[in-house]
């Protein structure tokens, strides 16, 4: 049996989760759900960051305590995994115990040779939790967040990510990292040709105000928040407490990491490096999906009103929402999101392509005196879309599932079946509505990862003996165009 191990980054905790936090998840749940489905051993892991600077700064700003405010923002993101649908089978949090245990275990498990101390200086945007070069600044300013970066002076760790430049370059040309899409590649080999300096991997415990993992052996510095979150991938399938995390993080499991575009510094360079450094084995899929916008304004926690994810799966249910996340573009692009798109979407192609299709069928049942259907199909018959799905370009599964829904809606136009009913050939009408039941249950499969509930729906509606006229799977919203 293949073994695939997916996961998402871990976001920040420092608010509650916005649309491109729910983009994230139902992208990585697509492919999650797709490999179970295919028979493959899926472990699927997602979860919160909860050490970063900027959680201590926000805490103190609503007067509580840090592990206050991470506990109550970490179950936002688990709720709108709930909310969403999301089959994760782990959810991390980088404050539990089992996590600090394997990043200190981590820690010590680097090439010595790799660690030394240095007294450092730079720029520092506690947004980004990172350094930046003057030359990286837009205006001075962070160009992530508009902030000035404060200058930072202290004594950390460096890890030497220098010595692995030649390393590193082979294994993303060589397809051994593959990384999506190939113009995220191409910069990424770019940024690596430019040449790699060594990063401090530490920060002093009194300036991450006594928030964050010790270094073994010294605590007065903190683990880099970002070296720790890294580590999740491994915590989460028990590295540091048990061999279990060995049956997931080996050759023979396909690794793949779902990611942002911002963070594939840390995802395709830092983290590779330091598991070779650790003598553990590389990830093998780096996925680097685009943005969402929103009245083409980034998505930012920290900037003002955004739409609630959980409010539009209340109103509209995780289907639909699951639905405009990932037919509206490409997963590699940035697109903009809005409700309207949302609500379009919804009318045009589920409730009047899919409900009207499912509708019409089960009512022809119905009256044709339409018994028991043996619903028999899998996903491998469906043809044409296992490239897609594992190219993760999910838009164009997605269109191939709805030209199959066209199409048969329109041969049921043409073959005008309700002429059968009444001339009273039930016989050939139902050996009809066989063929047009087959083609809706390779549908039912095939909508599966992205839809769940509505593959279960209608795996429901067509296992019924008799078949009846099945409830509206989409009812019509009302919009003001
Ligand atoms: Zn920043």
């Amino acid at each position: 049996m293949n073994k695939v191990y997916i996961t998402t980054t871990i976001p920040y905790v420092n608010a509650k989760p916005h649309i491109g936090h729910a983009l994230e998840f139902v992208q990585a749940d697509v492919l999650a759900r797709y490999y179970r489905q295919t028979g493959s051993n899926v472990r699927f892991q997602t979860g919160t960051d909860e050490n970063a600077l900027t959680n201590v700064l926000a805490a103190r700003v609503q007067g509580i305590e840090p592990q206050e405010l991470v506990n109550r923002n970490s179950a936002f993101f688990q709720n709108l995994c709930e909310a969403l649908k999301i089959s994760n089978d782990e959810f991390i949090r980088t404050t539990e115990k089992r996590h600090e245990g394997a990043v200190q275990y981590f820690w010590t498990q680097l090439n010595p040779e790799d660690l030394f101390l240095k007294s450092y200086s730079g720029l520092y945007c506690t947004g980004c939790e990172d350094f930046y070069l003057e030359r990286d600044l837009v205006d001075g300013v962070c160009p992530d967040h508009g902030t000035k970066p404060v200058i930072v002076e202290e004594e950390n760790y460096f890890f030497r990510l220098s010595s692995y430049q030649q390393q590193l370059a082979e294994l993303i040309s060589s397809g051994k990292i593959r990384i999506y899409p190939e113009t995220r590649k191409e910069e990424i080999l770019n940024f690596i040709q430019g040449g790699l300096h060594d990063i401090s991997i530490s920060r002093s415990t009194k300036r991450s105000g006594n928030w964050g993992i010790r270094v073994p052996g010294d605590p007065s510095q903190v683990i880099y928040v970002w070296i720790d979150a890294l580590i999740n991938y491994l915590s989460g399938i028990g590295y540091g407490n048990s061999n279990r995390w060995k049956s997931f993080w080996n050759t023979g499991t396909k690794k793949v990491h779902v990611i942002g575009k911002n963070v594939w510094k840390f995802h395709a360079v830092y983290w590779p490096a330091l598991l070779i450094s650790a003598g553990l084995p590389v990830p093998d899929e780096i996925v680097i999906h685009g943005f969402l916008t929103e009245k083409g304004q980034k998505i930012s926690k920290s900037k003002g009103k955004t739409i609630d994810p959980i409010t539009l799966i209340d109103q509209y249910g995780p289907d639909a929402v699951r639905y405009s996340l990932l037919s509206n573009a490409s997963p590699f692009s940035d697109w903009d999101f809005s409700t309207e798109k949302l609500e379009a979407s919804h009318n045009n192609n589920l409730a009047n392509g899919l409900g009207n299709l499912i509708s019409r069928v089960t009512t022809l049942c119905h009256r044709a005196g339409y018994g028991r259907y043996e619903d028999r199909s899998t996903i491998s018959d469906f043809k044409g879309i296992h490239d897609v799905i594992q190219s993760y370009s999910y838009e164009k599964a997605l269109k191939i599932i709805w030209e199959k829904i066209t199409k048969i809606n329109q041969d049921i136009d043409r073959k005008k079946p309700w002429v059968l009913l009444n001339e009273g050939k039930l016989p050939e009408l139902r050996a009809r509505l066989t063929e047009w039941l087959n083609v809706i249950s390779g549908i039912r499969c095939a909508l599966s990862p992205f839809l769940p509930d509505t593959s279960e729906r209608i795996s429901g509606i067509l296992s019924q003996n008799p078949i009846i006229p099945a409830p509206v799977l989409f009812p019509k919203i009302k919009t003001d165009l």
